[in-house]
């Protein structure tokens, strides 16, 4: 597949402006620091509550997007996530420019910003005592796009819960294949999704989380194929974006479409789990699967 400049975007179903807006703090009116604005009740919040209650909104329940660190701290018991494959970098194998910047720019302001190489964290952890190969993908790195190196640590983490016959969790978050990389990127996909089925035939249990937002390339591979699919409440899940999805079949989409509870309605995934219950209910999960 040939990228040429003018194809920079839109390219394919990633849509940046999944990470604009609602995420985001309101900054207009709020002073920095201690107070933040709930992007979908408005409320005026003391950041430290929301903090305390993991990044959910106590008006009205609204689950904030989590960097990677912050999830991995949320998720883990304390001290155990144990960091592998961190020391794999990604490239500009196309030499990709866009408004006027290399991939390559865009990929080291990505590392300064966040502290990490790329856009997914991949290690061993416990979780409630329950030792797990776990991945977390982080929207705040190039809005959590699937690259080669993130497909390439998501395929070495799967193939070490198979030999190490370890329940398998990915915490999804993604705005699809990265698509600067071209061809490369869209591999990823079924490199991801062929060593799921080796895992799959060696009898392991894929826990798989989808958080706001998980799209394109990432949501057509390794996200959906988990033997459980969870979701974060209000979380927007899909392949293409909903304007391209309207105009294409040229009609107005129903209330709730792609959101999480309309996907559980239509048994797109399997449960919707509030964060405060995440740890229990995957606990459970394996728990009962182990059995
Ligand atoms: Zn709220």
């Amino acid at each position: 597949m040939m990228m040429t400049q003018a194809d920079s975007q839109p390219v394919g179903p990633y849509d940046p402006s999944l990470f604009e807006g609602p995420a985001r703090r309101e900054k207009r009116d709020i002073p920095d620091g201690l107070w933040m604005r709930c992007s979908k009740c408005e409320a005026t919040l003391y950041r430290k509550v929301v903090a305390e209650n993991q990044e959910v909104c106590p008006e009205c329940g609204y689950h904030f997007r989590l960097t990677g660190t912050v999830r991995v701290a949320q998720l883990t018991d304390p001290d155990s996530f144990e960091e592998l494959f961190a020391q794999i970098a990604p490239a500009d194998p196309l030499n990709f420019t866009w408004d006027g910047k290399t991939l390559a720019d865009r990929i080291a302001t990505e590392q300064a910003k966040t502290g990490a190489l790329e856009a997914v964290r991949t290690g061993i952890a416990y979780i409630k005592g329950r030792r797990v190969a776990l991945g977390v993908m982080d929207g705040d790195w190039l809005m959590g796009t699937l690259g080669s190196v993130v497909g390439e640590k998501i395929t070495l983490l799967i193939e070490m819960g198979t030999e190490q016959k370890l329940p398998l969790i990915i915490m999804c978050m993604s705005g699809g294949a990265r698509m600067h990389e071209g061809a490369m990127s869209l591999m990823q996909m079924a490199k991801t999704s062929a060593a799921l089925a080796r895992f799959d035939e060696a009898g392991g249990l894929f826990i798989s989380v989808l958080s706001d937002p998980t799209t394109g390339g990432t949501t057509a591979s390794f996200a959906m194929l988990g033997d459980i699919v969870i979701a974060e409440p209000g979380a927007l899940i899909g392949f293409a974006g909903q304007r391209v999805i309207a105009n294409t079949i040229k009609s107005e989409l129903p209330e709730g479409f792609q959101r999480a509870e309309f996907l559980l309605e239509h048994g797109f995934i399997d449960r919707v789990v509030h964060r405060h219950e995440l740890r229990s209910e995957l606990a459970e999960i394996i728990d009962y699967c182990e059995r």
